[in-house]
């Protein structure tokens, strides 16, 4: 299928010189002592250009919190005057939409749980018809690049053409260290899919802490997205609403300077030219590897053929462990990754297994 969106790179709407878009901000609107006591803090770094503040909050049971509401959408308001920095916040029904367009903000976002429902981002894009506001839309929860794409594209398609995502990470069953595991490949799959596409990562949603929160930012940079947004409030420990993952407008300016900005490409042409030598000796060496292993097959397809004149079983055991064991130690002084190692053999070997199954089951061609 072919993924294409008409969308206005994000320069053009939303400039932040050389630096990364930063969007921070509390993840609830509580009070309007909070909301802006915040904003002043986050534009005093000079680090952030947007302030986000969820004024309608999905939870997941009914009797938490569910935001403050309308109201929160004034607070915002109050903060954007009294700062100059844009505002952006959530929007899940067209009633939010309708809202936030009368209230004056100036990004929407589309939330996870959203995301991962076309009905509503249906809803959403149609309340979006005819307005010009960017808009971000979440990763799904659940790990399906096609439904990410898909609300992207309905967007889109309501005439929405400052356009972005952000990578919060995808629910998993597995208990790990993050709150939602970041599937690094998706984000990428849909970079390489909609290269046009401005891409940036929300660490607090994935971490669920505050420890890990720079680990992630630096790697969203590694990975060339364009950005962040970053829960940030006046005060985490009394905060409504996610308070392990927040950090103080301080804390978070102090991060972002220790963060290393690394460019795509460079316009020095020394340095071009030294990595285009690199890349030759690479797609060389690739060339190699794929020449060795088709010779390897080779062989394999004989010791098929082998075995079967001589009936004998296509696992021998004893000969793969003393494959891996020699092959392992040999990794290990070329100072190779034991586990990536022994990650390779057992593919290239499940492939022998296959090709000498295809052999050994081969019906004998009729005598003519
Ligand atoms: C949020 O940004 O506060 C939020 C609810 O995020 P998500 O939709 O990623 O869970
Ligand atoms: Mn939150």
């Amino acid at each position: 299928m072919k993924h294409n969106l008409d969308i206005l790179p994000l320069k053009s709407w939303l400039d932040t010189g050389n630096e990364p878009l930063i969007i921070a901000g509390p993840c609830s609107a509580e009070t309007e002592e909070q909301m802006l006591g915040t904003a002043h803090l986050l534009a005093n770094t000079g680090k952030v250009s947007v302030l986000r503040a969820g004024i309608w909050k999905p939870r997941t049971r009914p009797g938490e919190f569910e935001g403050i509401g309308s109201i929160g959408l004034e607070w915002l308001l109050r903060a954007k005057e009294e700062t100059g920095l844009k505002v952006t916040t959530e929007v899940a029904t067209a009633k939010h939409v309708e809202e936030a367009l009368k209230a004056g903000v100036d990004i929407l976002w589309v939330g996870a749980r959203s995301t991962a429902n076309p009905f509503t981002v249906q809803e959403i894009a149609d309340a979006l018809k005819g307005v010009d506001i960017p808009v971000l839309v979440k990763n799904p929860i659940n790990p399906d690049l096609a439904l990410w794409v898909g609300a992207l594209e309905r967007i889109n398609r309501a005439g929405v053409r400052k356009l972005g995502a952000i990578h919060r990470g995808f629910s998993s069953y597995e208990k790990s260290a993050f709150r939602n595991e970041p599937m690094w490949d998706l984000a990428i799959q849909l970079k390489t899919l909609l290269p046009e596409l401005p891409v940036i990562n929300d660490p607090s949603h994935i971490c669920g802490n505050r420890e890990l929160i720079p680990y992630i930012s630096q790697k969203a940079f590694d990975m060339d997205m364009q950005g962040l947004i970053v829960e940030s409030h006046i005060d985490p420990s009394v905060a409504w609403t996610d308070a392990k993952q927040q950090l103080t407008p301080e804390a978070l300016s102090e991060m972002i300077s220790h963060l290393t900005l690394r460019k795509p490409d460079s316009n020095n042409p020394i340095f071009e030219d030294k990595l285009s030598k690199f890349r030759e000796e690479i797609d060389t060496l690739d060339d190699k590897v794929i020449k060795i292993l088709g010779d390897r097959m080779r062989v394999v397809e004989q010791i098929g053929q082998y075995k079967r004149e001589n009936n004998v079983t296509i696992l021998q055991v004893n000969r793969w462990d003393e494959i891996i064991q020699k092959r392992s130690n040999l990794a290990k002084a070329l100072k190779l990754d034991t586990d990536f190692t022994v990650k390779l053999l057992e593919l290239i070997h499940n492939e022998s297994i296959r090709k000498q199954n295809e052999i050994m089951n081969e019906k004998p061609v009729a005598e003519a």
